[in-house]
């Protein structure tokens, strides 16, 4: 047994594998596309074959790793390694026993955790919130996740804490993906800012979004298409991204006035692509709601990029 371990960050585009060493240091990585077609154990295959490929690259076999963790979407139980309802993955609606099919295939332990809450365990250990004894994590991208450290250790809640992204910032407000109102992911998350858009778009106000977007060759509004039409000073891009910053703020106060965290650290594809650039406004933002506001908690950008989410899932299974 070697003292190298494995972390798959599973999304719904792609799978990204890493082996690191005992000091989180990256030693083989690989990435493939997330099958869009076939089931669970489809996807499974592709996980294997990704973690295989980054183990191969690290010199070791995959059976010779102390262990790999696994972040993954949906309702993922870390006590019997099954994920439940990952909708935005291929025919999996219902439970598949992910670690057990996952340990057979790579001949080594290997155990399932929330995708956000390894990330943020990453960025905790390792990146932003080092040294932090408690940290609230925040990842704006698709959806708007979140991963609470509490005396220095990850808070789950009975398994469904931290889901920022329903906290209520508008009673009766906007719809939200999960079928609520109101929620902070209504007005953050990118696919709720996208259907906006294309709201906004069929009731006649210009845009360059969707220009962008075909010039680019998507089907969707990625973080890199809202990105470039910020740059190209479309007003619509702004407006909705200044809309968000505001719901985000008004939902980060709420939980720090409930928590009193010492650093807040936004992840994600758009809290790492915008986060940055709009820090000192989610700030600001922030600050309004906050009942105690002159010992704010440190506003942070996640530092470990695009490997964070695999690196923090082998953070599961450290010795
Ligand atoms: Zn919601």
């Amino acid at each position: 047994m070697s003292d190298l371990r494995g972390g798959i960050d599973l999304g719904g585009t792609k799978i990204q594998t890493v082996v690191v060493d005992n000091d989180g240091e990256v030693k083989g990585q690989a990435r493939k596309p997330t099958p869009t077609e076939g089931g669970p154990a489809d996807v499974a295959a592709a996980m294997a074959e990704a973690m295989r490929e980054a183990a191969q690259e690290a010199g070791v076999e995959s059976g010779n790793l102390g262990g790999i963790g696994v972040g993954s979407p949906g309702d993922a139980n870390g006590k019997t390694g099954v994920v439940s309802g990952a909708r935005n993955l291929p025919g999996w609606e219902n439970s598949f026993p992910l670690g057990e099919t996952l340990t057979d295939a790579l001949g080594t332990e290997v155990r399932i955790g929330n995708d956000v809450q390894v990330a943020v365990e990453g960025e905790h250990k390792l990146g932003a919130g080092h040294g932090r004894n408690s940290l609230l994590g925040v990842w704006w991208g698709t959806g708007v996740g979140g991963g609470i450290i509490l005396d220095g250790r990850p808070w789950l809640g009975r398994g469904a804490a931290a889901e920022i992204g329903h906290m209520v910032v508008k009673r009766n407000g906007a719809r939200c993906p999960c079928g609520r109102r109101g929620c902070m992911e209504a007005y953050a998350g990118r696919a709720a800012m996208e259907a906006k858009a294309r709201r906004d778009l069929a009731k006649g106000v210009e845009t360059d979004l969707f220009h962008v977007m075909k010039k680019r060759g998507k089907d969707r509004l990625t973080s890199s298409v809202w990105e470039h039409a910020l740059r190209e000073g479309d007003a619509l891009t702004e407006s909705l991204l200044r809309r968000a910053i505001r719901y985000l703020g008004t939902g980060i106060a709420s939980a720090v006035n409930l928590l009193d965290v010492e650093a807040v650290v936004i992840g994600g594809g758009l809290g790492v692509r915008f986060g940055d650039r709009f820090m000192d406004d989610l700030a600001g933002e922030m600050h309004k709601h906050l009942f105690v506001d002159d010992n704010p908690p440190k506003m942070q950008v996640a530092e470990l990029g695009d490997l964070g989410g695999a690196i923090g899932a082998s953070l599961l299974v450290a010795p």
